[in-house]
C-alpha cells in the first residue's frame, strides 16, 4: 500500500511537529484540530520550526516552500475522506479518542490506516471503536517530533502484519527509527521516563530538592539532556498526569500513583511551558 496523504489530527505540540516532519518527507498533509485557530496555531508553530532548520542550513527556502505547499488545514472530519493514513494527536483522553476514531471509521477510506500517538492508552481499545481493529495501530512519536528520532510501533491485537509493515515503512520515511514494542499501557518509553519523572516530582514535594536542584542532579549525576522537572514541563503536566493515571489504573500499581503536587499544579492551570507556567515560570 502506498501512503500519498496523511490527516494528523490535533494541532498541538505533537501533532503540528508530525505534520511538519510528513510535510517534509514529501506527503501531502492535513493538520487538523477541533477549529480552524487552533489548526492555524499549529501551523505557526511549524513556521517557526522551519524556519529555524533554515537558518541552521539544515533545509533550503525552496524546501520550505514546499513543505507548507504541502500542508492543508482541517476544522472538519470528514477531509480524512481522501487520505490513506490518519494519525491522531489530540489530547491524552480515552473519551476524546474514542470519539476520533469512532467518526474516522465512518469517513476514512475503506484502505486507510488508523494510527494513533497515544503516550499511555491501549491501542488494542482504540482499534476496538472501530469495524476495522486490522488496521489501527500505535505510532508514538517523541516530543519536539521534528528533532528527536525514535518512533515506538505498538501494534493492537488484531493488527495485520501488513499494516505493521506500512507504518514501520513510514516512520523510515519520515526519517525515524522505528521500534516494536507490546502493548501495555506507557509502553516502555513512558513507563520509565514517567516514574522517573514523578518521582522528581515526588522529592520536590518532599523537599528533598528544589526544582534547579533535582534538575541539575540528574543532567551532571546522569548525563540527561534535560532534568526531569524541565522534561516534565516541556510534556506539559496534563499529560504527564493523564498518562500516570491510565498507568495507575491499568496495572493497579501503586508505583504509578501521580504526586499530589503535579495534580494541585494542573488544578491550577500551570501545565508548563505551554501555559507560561510549571515547575518553571515560562512567562516573558
Ligand atoms: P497538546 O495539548 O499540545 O495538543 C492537543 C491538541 O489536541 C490541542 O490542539 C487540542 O485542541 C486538540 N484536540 C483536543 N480534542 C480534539 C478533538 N476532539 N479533535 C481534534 N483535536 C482535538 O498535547 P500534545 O502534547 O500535542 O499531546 C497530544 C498527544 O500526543 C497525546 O496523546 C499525548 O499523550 C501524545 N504525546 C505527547 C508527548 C509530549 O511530550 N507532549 C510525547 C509523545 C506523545
Amino acid at each position: 500500500m502506498e501512503i500519498k496523504r496523511i490527516m494528523v489530527i490535533g494541532a498541538g505540540q505533537m501533532g503540528s511537529g508530525i505534520a511538519q516532519t510528513a510535510a517534509l518527507a514529501g506527503f501531502q498533509t492535513v493538520l487538523h484540530d477541533i477549529s480552524f485557530e487552533f489548526a492555524n496555531k499549529g501551523l505557526n508553530t511549524i513556521k517557526k520550526s522551519l524556519s529555524k532548520f533554515l537558518e541552521k542550513g539544515k533545509i533550503t527556502a525552496e524546501d520550505m516552500e514546499a513543505t507548507l505547499g504541502r500542508l492543508q488545514l482541517s476544522d472538519n472530519l470528514e477531509n480524512a475522506k481522501n487520505c490513506d493514513i490518519v494519525i491522531e494527536a489530540a489530547s491524552e483522553k480515552m473519551e476524546i479518542k474514542s470519539q476520533i476514531f469512532r467518526t474516522l471509521d465512518e469517513v476514512a477510506p475503506a484502505h486507510a490506516i488508523l494510527a494513533s500517538n497515544t503516550s499511555s492508552l491501549p491501542i488494542t481499545e482504540l482499534a476496538a471503536c472501530t469495524k476495522r481493529p486490522t488496521q489501527v495501530i500505535g505510532m508514538h512519536f517523541m516530543n519536539p517530533v521534528p528533532l528527536m528520532k525514535l518512533v515506538e510501533i505498538i501494534r493492537g491485537l488484531a493488527t495485520s502484519d501488513e499494516v505493521y509493515q506500512v507504518i514501520e515503512d513510514l516512520a523510515k520515511q519520515m526519517g525515524k527509527v522505528p521500534v516494536a514494542v507490546n502493548d501495555v499501557p506507557g509502553f516502555v518509553s513512558n513507563r520509565i521516563s514517567q516514574v522517573m519523572i514523578n518521582e522528581a516530582i515526588w522529592c520536590l514535594y518532599e523537599g528533598v530538592g528544589n526544582p534547579e536542584g533535582i534538575d541539575t542532579i540528574m543532567k551532571l549525576g546522569f548525563n540527561h539532556p534535560m532534568g526531569p522537572l524541565a522534561l516534565a514541563d516541556l510534556i506539559g503536566l496534563d499529560t504527564v498526569l493523564s498518562i500516570l493515571e491510565i498507568m495507575h489504573e491499568g496495572y493497579g500499581d501503586p508505583r504509578y500513583r501521580p504526586c499530589p503536587l503535579l495534580r494541585k499544579y494542573v488544578k491550577a492551570g500551570w501545565l508548563g511551558r505551554k501555559s507560561g507556567r510549571g515547575f518553571y515560570n515560562y512567562e516573558g
